[in-house]
């Protein structure tokens, strides 16, 4: 399931676009009422914010896109015909990329786009993040780390994985009430989430096991505690639970519960 770093690799990959006019249609026709609005208009900025990917065209109208639990982006050669499923297919001098089942692709005037970004909370991806505000929602949140975390309007991008890896890197029990997580192990929390999903913009995954080649590290075998059976640092058996409405996986060791 995509989490920030998928976001932000999109918005990466279709930066090359940005300056230029952009064919815009629907191969699946959902969306093409609304791609013929913006057809040929130019593209004026690719921006992700968290889980939320906005295309910026010309008149002042945005493409919002999430992509849910399935959706992807996809390159597309020259020549070749459209995926029948597309919801989007955007074409440029820069490439031709094609968007699959999105949960979400609308075109939105600049007050509804500015809504979606207001209502996220500090992306740990974003140069601009105002990580005090991150830390001070966590710090005074009363329910569970864990759910905190995957609480978008607290901090954007963070899916389960992020959130069960980024927690066993400071030792902290998904269960832990926010407000009893010291400040420096926050500080450090936020530290990880910068650094573990800068990676997986990087590598196009999330391996947060020690590797001299990550890309050659297997699937199954790439994350610490989420999915594994034993905890890679202790061998301890990883305790599943479920912590804000997903599966939770932590290290019984160096996550003591609260
Ligand atoms: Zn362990």
């Amino acid at each position: 399931m995509p989490e920030g770093h998928t976001v932000h690799r999109n918005a990466r990959d279709l930066a090359p676009l940005v300056g230029a006019p952009l064919r815009v249609s629907s191969p699946q026709g959902r969306f093409a009422e609304e791609a013929a609005q913006v057809d040929g208009a130019p593209l004026g900025s690719v921006e992700a914010w968290g889980k939320h990917l906005l295309l910026g065209l010309g008149d002042a109208r945005y493409v919002h896109v999430h992509l849910g639990m399935r959706g992807t982006w996809l390159p597309r050669p020259p020549g070749e015909p459209p995926i029948r499923s597309a919801r989007l297919r955007v074409e440029g001098a820069a490439g031709t990329w094609e968007l699959v089942a999105p949960s979400t692709c609308e075109l939105l005037a600049p007050p509804a786009a500015a809504a979606v970004v207001a209502r996220l909370g500090p992306d740990p991806l974003r140069p601009d993040a105002d990580r005090e505000a991150a830390l001070a929602a966590l710090g005074r949140g009363t329910t569970a780390i864990g759910a905190l975390l995957l609480d978008q309007s607290v901090v954007a991008g963070v899916g389960n994985v992020f959130r069960a890896e980024a927690l066993h890197a400071v030792g902290v029990h998904p269960r832990t009430p926010g407000r009893s997580v010291e400040r420096s192990t926050l500080e450090r929390l936020w530290d990880v989430l910068v650094a573990m999903m800068g990676r997986a913009v990087e590598d196009g995954r999330i391996v947060t096991v020690d590797a001299q080649d990550r890309s050659a590290v297997p699937e199954a075998e790439a994350r610490r505690v989420y999915k594994q059976a034993h905890c890679r640092d202790c061998g301890a058996d990883v305790v599943v639970e479920q912590v804000g409405g997903r599966t939770s996986y932590a290290c019984p060791v160096e996550q003591p519960a609260p």
